[in-house]
């Protein structure tokens, strides 16, 4: 069988092309990992995993082995409304993809996104009003074709398109911040920065701008929530605690919780980071064909098109 990512034209060419394919890749994997144990708690995950580490499916979802859910596919709509307006984020025509996407019966949606959604279809509207109780993670866990299509570009650029895509459901300052922090978590491993420059940078403002995000490296959080706050916190720890890809997204799902969006989301830093060879390959062929090739799709189409855009 010919795989679709051997075709010349799906191959990364450069080093940021490749690590931009790692983290569409390690999203996909991450949110398949995770998705197994979702809403477990870590002691019944060890009863019935032992370590959970492969991309068995199942969970609550009844998922097939390497099957994703709306972590990645929200992504994937989302990236591929950019693609079709030659790069820009424009609210309209992401809330109708997003309805489309709502409308095709996807295996799972979070409360938080089919509100927005609904609120769209009724009324139009593209921005959900300020909620000081709604942090959820669903703005954050979509987030990867905002840091793709913007990276090399002014902050301030990352920051409008990010609150554009994100206000269409979750208008949180919690969730702005954390999103915004994942977006530049991302474009700095893409640019090929280490790990001081990504603690000391994004996350350390962060922190200082909303103490809650203070993680710990020992006694971790265990089954976290799908609070922004909890969710970062445990992709932080699992981040800066581990040296390889697989061991991060391991120690990040094991957790339990809202454990398909910390694998997302750890997936799409890890990813970034290490590059797709630090994926490990019996994942990657778990991990749905028709995803797989949409991921490796939308990362090329998309980084080659902001860094089309920087030469303009
Ligand atoms: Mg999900
Ligand atoms: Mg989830």
């Amino acid at each position: 069988m010919l795989w679709p990512w051997k075709k010349s034209e799906l191959q990364p060419e450069n080093d940021v092309e490749r690590r931009a394919l790692g983290a569409y890749l390690g999203l996909a994997v991450g949110d398949a990992l995770g998705a197994t144990v979702e809403f477990m708690m870590p002691n019944e995950i060890q009863a019935r995993h032992g370590v959970h580490n492969t991309l068995c499916g199942g969970g609550w979802l009844r998922l097939k082995p390497g099957q994703v859910t709306d972590d990645t596919a929200m992504a994937l709509v989302l990236g591929e409304a950019i693609l079709a307006h030659n790069g820009q984020v424009i609210p309209h025509v992401v809330a109708e993809a997003f309805d489309q996407w709502m409308r095709s019966k996807p295996v799972d949606i979070g409360d938080t996104v089919r509100r927005g959604i609904v609120q769209f279809r009724l009324h139009q509207t593209t921005e959900m009003p300020l909620d000081d109780w709604g942090g959820g993670n669903g703005a954050c866990m979509r987030t990867l074709p905002i840091a793709l299509i913007t990276y090399g570009r002014e902050d301030a650029d990352m920051v409008a398109a990010s609150r554009i895509q994100a206000h269409i459901t979750h208008h949180n300052h919690h969730s702005d911040a954390g999103t915004e922090c994942i977006n530049r978590m991302v474009q700095l491993a893409l640019a090929g920065k280490d790990i001081p420059e990504i603690v000391g940078g994004p996350v350390q403002t962060l922190i200082q701008t909303y103490p809650d995000f203070r993680f710990r490296r020992k006694r971790p959080l265990s089954n976290p929530s799908g609070y922004i706050v909890d969710t970062l916190r445990t992709v932080f720890e699992g981040f800066f605690g581990t040296d390889h890809f697989e061991d991060c997204l391991v120690n990040v799902v094991n957790r339990g919780g809202d454990a398909d969006t910390t694998g997302a989301i750890a997936g799409m830093i890890a990813g970034a980071y290490y590059g797709p060879e630090g994926i490990p390959s019996r994942w990657l062929k778990r991990l749905d064909p028709t995803i797989h090739q949409a991921c490796r799709s939308q990362a090329l189409s998309l980084i080659r098109m902001a860094v089309a855009h920087l030469a303009e």
